[in-house]
C-alpha cells in the first residue's frame, strides 16, 4: 500500500497473518471507521451481531485493511452501508466505553476537512497511543465482586464465569456468555471495584499502590508534636533523610512499623496518603502533582489595567458563550496573573480550562504558579512524559479529576470536560504550527475548540502574530492590552551596535563580540547583574571548511553543510538529524587542514570562557536539552545564580521570568532578517521584543544590546525603540502589498520525491489542473519552484505556494485539483494549510 512519511500507524503491535473477515452478510448495522491510512474519509465496515452491542462512537476497533489488521476509531454508526460497496467485518472491539466522545470527534472531523488531512491521522492525533487495549486486558473477580449480590441474569453469568476463570479476556468472556452489553457492564462492575482489569504485561500498569509523603513544614517541630510514639518519629526521620515520598510497604520494612502508624500520622496532618499506579516513580509523581507545600493563592492584588483586563475575560466566562480576545501586554506585564484568576472564575463555576505554551522547556515555569493555585487539579500533558504517566494524566482528565490542562499545543487536544477557558500564551510562536500531518496550528484550533464549546479564548503575547492583529482589528478578537510592567517598570534601554563598523569585522568577517558588548557584559557582571546572550544557531561552527581544497562537509542526502559540534567531535546534519564522527583530515584531498567557520552556540560558551574565565556559563539549546538533566537543569542553575551568564537558542528568549537579569544582547540579529520567508521581519521583532523583555525584570533596570549589519531596517528601530506602532504599520503594508497572510490566506503544496523529475511533474500537473479551475481567476499562484531548501533526506523538493481572499475557496479549489491526482502521486504530496515553514 502506498504510504507517505506521514501515514499514521497505531502504536500497538497487532498479531499479523491473514485477516479473514467474519461473515458480514448478516449484518444490518454498519460503522464509519478511521483507519490509519492516508485516506480522506473512514472506511464503512459491518458489524457482526455479536458485536453490536453498545457499539458506537469513539469505540476503537480491530478491522482488516488490505492484507493487514489495523486499529481505528468508529465515528459514526450507520444503518446501511453506502450503495454498491462491498464491505469487510470488523474483528474485535477493544472497549468497554467509548475513548473519544461526540465532541472530540467532531474536532478530529475539523482538522481533516480544514487541514486537508487524512481522517485517521487527525482521530489518532486525540486518542493517546499508549492507551492500552481493552482486548488485551485480563479480567479477574474480585473478593467484594465474589460476595456481593448479582444483580440480574448478566451479573450472575459474568460471576459465575469468573468464579471458575481468571485473567479473562474480554472477547472470551463475550463468546462465552454469548448475552449482549457484556462490555459496558464489565466497565461499571470494574468502577464499582467488583472486578479487576489488569493490563498487559502481567497486570502493571492499573494496580495502584499506596504511597506517604511527609507534610511540608519544620521536621523539629513534626517530631514534636508525634507525642512519645519512637516509631512515628521514625517514620518521620525516613521520609525526610529520603527526601521524596514512600510506599506504604517501603516504610513498613525500613521502620519495621504498621500502617496504624502511618494512619496516625496522616490524622495529625504530619503525612499525606495517596495512591499512584505502581509503575509510575514516586519521584516524578511529587515533582509533576502533589506538592502542596507550594498551594495556597499568592494574594496578588491586580494592578487597574490588569483588573480591567480580568474582568472582562471574566464577564464572557460568565456568560458562558463563545468569546475571543486577544491580549496584548509587555512581557512582564502580568499577563499571566490576569489569565490564571480567569482560570479560578471558571473552575469555581465548574468548567475545565485549558493553558498551552509553545514549548515544553516551558511547561515547569507555568506549571510552578498553576499549582500554587489549582494543586492537584491540574495535569500536564507532553511528550516528555513516559507512557504510563501520559496514559494516567489522559485518563485523570477524561474522569475529570484534573480540570486544569497544562501543555504544548497538545493539551488542547485532552478530553477536557465542560471546557470553558482556553488560553494560548506567546499565541504567536511558529511551535504551534505541527510539523507533521496533520499540519494544525495549535492557536487557531484553539479558537475552534473555545467556539464549539461556547469557551472563551484567551490569546495572550507580547508581540502578537500579524494575523491576531488583524484580527483584532477587524473585530473578531477582542483586544485587551496592558499598559504597565510589573516590578520596577521601567523599560530597558537599548544599544544598537553597527557590526559594519566594527574594527575586527574587516580583518576576520565574523564579530561575536562588539567592544560595546563587551564593556556591557563587564558591567552587568561588577554589578552582581546576570547575562543573557542570543544565538540562533547551535553546535560549534556551522561549517568545518577544508581550507586546503574547500571540501565543507555536506550532507548526502540533504546537499547542506554540516553543523560541527565540539562535544564529541561530530558533524551532525541540523535538517535530517544525521550524525557523523567528525574527520580530522580532509576525505577529500588529505590534508589537515580543516578549520569551524562561524560560530554556533557552543563557540559563543567556549569563546565567553576566554573572555571572561570568572563568569559561569552555560549553553541552553536543543542539544543541552537532550543531555541528562536537560534544560530544566540549565535554568535551575541560571535561577539560582550558580551560573552568571546564560548562551543559547531563541530558548533562552521565551517566557522565562529571571529578576536578576540586568543584560540581554543578540550576536547578531540578522540570522532570520535573510530567510526567504514573509515572516523573517515579524520573527525577528518577535525574537528582539521577547529578548528585550528577559531583562530588567526586577528591581534593576535592564539593558538590550543588538549587533547587527542592518542598523536601520524597521523592524530593529522598533525593537530598539519599543515602538509597537511603527513596526506593525511598516509591516501591514508589506503584507498588503505583496499579498500575504493576514491579506489572504495560504497553502502550500510540496512534492517530494528521490527522483527529481518525479517530484517536479507531479506537482507541475496539480498547477496545472489548478490553473484550469474557473476560480483560478482569483488566486495567486507562487509557483511550482523548487522548495528553498531543495533536498531534504534524499529527496527532491518542489513547492507551490497558492493565495486566495477566502480560506474555503481555497481549500475547495484544491481539493477540486486533487481529484484528478492518482493515488501514487497523491502520496509524494504534502499539503500545508495555513503554513508557517516555507523552507
Ligand atoms: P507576563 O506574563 O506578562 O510576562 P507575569 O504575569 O508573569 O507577566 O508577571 C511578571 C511578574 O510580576 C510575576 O512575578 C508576577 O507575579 C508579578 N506580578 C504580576 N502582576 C502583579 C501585581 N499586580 N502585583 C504584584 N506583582 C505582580
Ligand atoms: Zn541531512
Amino acid at each position: 500500500m502506498a504510504s507517505t512519511g506521514d501515514s499514521a500507524r497505531y502504536p500497538e503491535t497487532l498479531g499479523e497473518g491473514p485477516a479473514e473477515g467474519t461473515d458480514a452478510s448478516t449484518a444490518d448495522v454498519f460503522v464509519a471507521v478511521a483507519v490509519p491510512a492516508p485516506l480522506p474519509e473512514a472506511l464503512t465496515y459491518a458489524v457482526p451481531p455479536t458485536l453490536a452491542e453498545g457499539l458506537g462512537p469513539g469505540f476503537r476497533v480491530r478491522v482488516p485493511l488490505g492484507r493487514r489488521q489495523v486499529v481505528g476509531v468508529v465515528t459514526a454508526r450507520l444503518d446501511a452501508p453506502p450503495d454498491g460497496v462491498r464491505t469487510k467485518a470488523i474483528l474485535e472491539v477493544l472497549d468497554v466505553e467509548p475513548v473519544l466522545d461526540g465532541e472530540m470527534l467532531d474536532l478530529a472531523a475539523f482538522v481533516a476537512d480544514y487541514y486537508m488531512a487524512p481522517i485517521g491521522e487527525s482521530v489518532r492525533l486525540l486518542v493517546p497511543g499508549t492507551l492500552p487495549p481493552w482486548g488485551e486486558r485480563r479480567i479477574s473477580l474480585t473478593d467484594a465482586g465474589a460476595l456481593a449480590e448479582p444483580r440480574d441474569e448478566l451479573d450472575t453469568a459474568i460471576r459465575d464465569y469468573l468464579l471458575n476463570h481468571s485473567k479473562v479476556r474480554l472477547g472470551e468472556l463475550r463468546a462465552e456468555l454469548g448475552l449482549p452489553l457484556v462490555a459496558p457492564r464489565i466497565a461499571e462492575l470494574a468502577r464499582a471495584g467488583r472486578v479487576s482489569v489488569e493490563e498487559r504485561g502481567g497486570g502493571r500498569g492499573t494496580r495502584f499502590v499506596k504511597a506517604v509523603e511527609r507534610s511540608p513544614g519544620d521536621l523539629a517541630e513534626q517530631l514534636k508534636a508525634c507525642g512519645r510514639s519512637p516509631k512515628a518519629k521514625s517514620v518521620l526521620e525516613y521520609l525526610d533523610a529520603l527526601g521524596r515520598p514512600a510506599t506504604l510497604r517501603d516504610i513498613g520494612q525500613q521502620v519495621g512499623c504498621t500502617s496504624a502508624v502511618v494512619r496516625r500520622l496522616s490524622k495529625l496532618g504530619l503525612v499525606r496518603e495517596f495512591t499512584q499506579p505502581e509503575t509510575l516513580s514516586l519521584r516524578r509523581h511529587r515533582l509533576e502533582t502533589s506538592t502542596e507545600a507550594e498551594t495556597g493563592d499568592p494574594g496578588i492584588v491586580l494592578r487597574p489595567d490588569q483588573e480591567t483586563c480580568a474582568s472582562a475575560i471574566e464577564g464572557g466566562i460568565r456568560q458562558g458563550s463563545f468569546t475571543p480576545f486577544l491580549l496584548r501586554g509587555m512581557t512582564g506585564s502580568g499577563k499571566t496573573e490576569v489569565y490564571l484568576r480567569a482560570a479560578r472564575l471558571c473552575l469555581d463555576l465548574g468548567r475545565g480550562v485549558v493553558l498551552m505554551v509553545p514549548e515544553i522547556a516551558l511547561v515547569p515555569a507555568l506549571a510552578t504558579d498553576v499549582r500554587k493555585r489549582f494543586g492537584r487539579e491540574m495535569a500536564i500533558l507532553h511528550s516528555n512524559l513516559s507512557k504510563a504517566e501520559r496514559h494516567q494524566e489522559w485518563e485523570r482528565i477524561r474522569r475529570g479529576e484534573a480540570r486544569v490542562v497544562l501543555g504544548p499545543r497538545s493539551a488542547l487536544l485532552a478530553p477536557v470536560r465542560h471546557l470553558g477557558l482556553i488560553v494560548v500564551d506567546e499565541e504567536h510562536d511558529s511551535s504551534y504550527k505541527q510539523d507533521k500531518s496533520p499540519r494544525y496550528n495549535g492557536r487557531d484550533l484553539a479558537l475552534w475548540r473555545a467556539k464549539a464549546h461556547g469557551a472563551v479564548a484567551v490569546l495572550v503575547s507580547a508581540t502578537p502574530s500579524l494575523e491576531s492583529r488583524y484580527n483584532a482589528n477587524t473585530g473578531k478578537l477582542a483586544p485587551l492590552v496592558l499598559t504597565q510592567r510589573a516590578g520596577h517598570g521601567g523599560l530597558p534601554q537599548g544599544l544598537l551596535v553597527d557590526l559594519r563598523k566594527e574594527p575586527a569585522a574587516r580583518q576576520s568577517g565574523e564579530v561575536l563580540f562588539s567592544g560595546l558588548l563587551l564593556k556591557e557584559i563587564r558591567d552587568a557582571a561588577d554589578r552582581g547583574g546576570q547575562v543573557i546572550l542570543l544565538r540562533n544557531r547551535r553546535g560549534y561552527s556551522p561549517v568545518l571548511l577544508c581550507r586546503a581544497c574547500g571540501e565543507d562537509f555536506r550532507c548526502g542526502d540533504c546537499g547542506l553543510p554540516m553543523t560541527y559540534h565540539l562535544r564529541g567531535h561530530r558533524l551532525a546534519c541540523h535538517y535530517c538529524g544525521a550524525d557523523q564522527r567528525a574527520p580530522t583530515s580532509c576525505s577529500t584531498c588529505g590534508e589537515a587542514a580543516l578549520e569551524p567557520m562561524g560560530a554556533g552556540t557552543e563557540r559563543v560558551g567556549e569563546r565567553f570562557r576566554e573572555l571572561f574565565p570568572d563568569l559561569a556559563v552555560d549553553v541552553l539549546d536543543a542539544d543541552a536539552s537532550r543531555r541528562v538533566g536537560g534544560a530544566a537543569a540549565v535554568l535551575e542553575r541560571f535561577r539560582t545564580g550558580e551560573t552568571r551568564v546564560l548562551v543559547g537558542t531563541q530558548m533562552v528568549s521565551k517566557g522565562h521570568h529571571f529578576p536578576n537579569v540586568s543584560l540581554a544582547a543578540v550576536l547578531s540579529a540578522d540570522t532570520y532578517l535573510r530567510f526567504p520567508d514573509f515572516r523573517a521581519v515579524e520573527r525577528t521583532y518577535a525574537l528582539l521584543t521577547q529578548l528585550a523583555g528577559r531583562a530588567g525584570r526586577g528591581e534593576r533596570p535592564g539593558k538590550v544590546v543588538i549587533q547587527t549589519y542592518y542598523p536601520d531596517h524597521y523592524a530593529i528601530r522598533a525593537a530598539l525603540a519599543n515602538d509597537d506602532g511603527a513596526f506593525i504599520e511598516q509591516e501591514m503594508e508589506f503584507r498588503r502589498t505583496y499579498h500575504y497572510p493576514p491579506f489572504t490566506r495560504a497553502i502550500q503544496v510540496l512534492a517530494q520525491h528521490k527522483d527529481i523529475d518525479r517530484a517536479r511533474t507531479v506537482l507541475g500537473r496539480l498547477a496545472r489542473d489548478v490553473l484550469r479551475l474557473p476560480a483560478a481567476r482569483t488566486l495567486r499562484v507562487l509557483g511550482p519552484t523548487s522548495a528553498p531548501l531543495e533536498r531534504l533526506r534524499g529527496r527532491w523538493r518542489f513547492q507551490m505556494l497558492l493565495r486566495a481572499a477566502s480560506a474555503s475557496l481555497l481549500r475547495r479549489t484544491l481539493w477540486a485539483a486533487l481529484g484528478s491526482v492518482p493515488a501514487a502521486d497523491r502520496s509524494i504530496l504534502s499539503i500545508d494549510v495555513d503554513p508557517y515553514d516555507l523552507m
